[in-house]
């Protein structure tokens, strides 16, 4: 007989909300597998901490639907276990005739996935909103939210434990083989379970392969590097200020975001990581870098000249200072090089296909008697209750 029915890989937002779904939906024996000894320690405690309200997805996508949904539960979530919730709202700043333009999709993309926002118009209104905001027009969304994403997972995982729910902390899979059961080796000893649900953010490719799932994806890292303002210059921020983001390209651009401490961040960019783990630009992983050079997708991803334009701005960013102020400062020009100091950093694990298209919608891929969340990107702290709701429901229909 297997020791669980259900075991869960990957101790982020995704695995421990899917851990709580199946501790209230079902009486499955279930435990979660993690490889460090803290819950939430790469993806989903190292973001911006901001409920995306969802105004700026295509309606009728999955990211939408998710997120419209998922900052509404998440508020009643962390409200009724009394966790940080800020809601400040978030004013996305257009500068040109251009953006302007782009304003007006957005909005009418917040209409369609019924999501409160407004258009103001002309620099002084968009200064009665963020005094020290430039822009000549704004999309004001109030229904944004920051919030303290690891007291979330932590919060998350209590429920879990409370549902019978087993953490296995410091315990690395390294191997997974079907043989009528899922036989998991770790780090620690072996486990088996009848059911596998692969949660394991930027390894969850790696995982998924091991069972001949997703062989025509992989994980590229991308770093997300901050800055945050100096103690003193917070108020240059009230709420969050965001660029109008360009429907063609994958990552918005610098913003600056009032965190659920008060904080002011600023960031993140978006720069190839050495290393699925590599937080300093320094650090270099030699092994899981030349597996992303070797990707043909990755290459494909690089072959556009505007791609390549982009990548070569967000590695200047990295490196040199005066170009990441630069970028703050098209929102914000007081800003000055002083103001800002290097904080942390997190990576986002972006799915590419082997043609290189990024992945932008969330993908669950099924295997034997398994589920692989191959794609959780942004804003997936923000979907994660619904995500992790969904991925319980079709564990409990596959083992029902
Ligand atoms: C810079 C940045 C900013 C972001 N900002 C936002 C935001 O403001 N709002 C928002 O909604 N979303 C945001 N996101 C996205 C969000 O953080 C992620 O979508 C979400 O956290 C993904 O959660 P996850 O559980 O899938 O992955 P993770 O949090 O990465 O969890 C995966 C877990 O699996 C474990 N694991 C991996 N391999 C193994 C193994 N072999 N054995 C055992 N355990 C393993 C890891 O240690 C990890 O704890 C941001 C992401 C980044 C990187």
């Amino acid at each position: 007989m297997s020791d669980y029915d259900v075991a869960i890989i990957g101790g982020g937002c995704i695995g421990c909300s899917t851990a709580t779904h199946l501790a209230e939906g079902s009486d499955f024996d279930v435990c979660v597998i993690e490889k460090e000894y803290q819950l939430g320690s790469h993806q989903s405690g190292r973001n911006s901490g901001v409920l995306h309200p969802g105004f700026n997805y295509p309606p009728g996508s999955l990211k939408a639907k998710f997120s419209t949904e998922g900052t509404t539960r998440m508020k009643e979530y962390l409200t009724e276990h009394n966790l940080p919730l800020e809601t400040t709202g978030v004013l996305v700043v257009a500068t040109d005739e251009t953006e302007r333009r782009r304003l007006s999709e957005l909005k009418r993309r917040a209409d369609e996935n019924g999501v409160k926002a407004e258009i103001i118009e002309g620099e002084r209104s968009v200064r009665e909103y963020e005094p020290y905001a430039k822009g000549n027009a704004a999309l004001y969304c109030p229904e944004a939210a920051s919030i303290d994403s690891q007291q979330y997972v932590y919060q998350l995982a209590a429920d879990a434990k409370d549902g019978g729910v087993e953490f296995y902390m410091g315990h690395r899979v390294e191997s997974v083989r079907y043989e009528g059961e899922h036989v998991i080796t770790t780090s620690s000893g072996e486990l088996t379970s009848r059911y596998l649900v692969n949660a394991a953010g930027l390894y969850a490719d790696k995982i998924a392969d091991e069972l001949g799932v997703g062989e025509e994806y992989q994980i590229v890292p991308f770093r997300g590097e901050y800055y945050e303002l100096v103690p003193g210059m917070e108020d240059v921020c009230e709420s969050m200020i965001y660029p109008t983001p360009d429907p063609d390209l994958p990552f918005l651009g610098v913003h600056y975001t009032r965190r659920a401490d008060g904080k002011v961040i600023v960031g993140p960019n978006a720069v190839l990581a050495f290393g699925r783990e590599s937080y300093r630009n320094t650090a270099i992983d030699f092994t899981e870098l030349r597996e992303t050079l070797s990707y043909s997708g990755f290459w494909k991803l690089l072959g556009s000249r505007e791609m390549a334009r982009v990548a070569w701005n967000e590695l200047n960013k990295s490196y040199r200072k005066e170009r990441f102020v630069s970028a703050a400062r098209t929102l914000v020009p007081t800003v000055r090089e002083n103001d800002l100091t290097r904080s942390y950093a997190g990576i986002r694990a972006q799915l590419v296909d082997s043609d290189g298209t990024l992945v932008k919608d969330p993908l669950l891929s099924e295997g034997v008697r398994s589920l692989h969340v191959l794609n959780a990107v942004s804003p997936g702290l923000t979907s994660s209750l619904p995500f992790g709701e969904r991925i319980a429901q079709r564990t409990i229909d596959s083992l029902e």
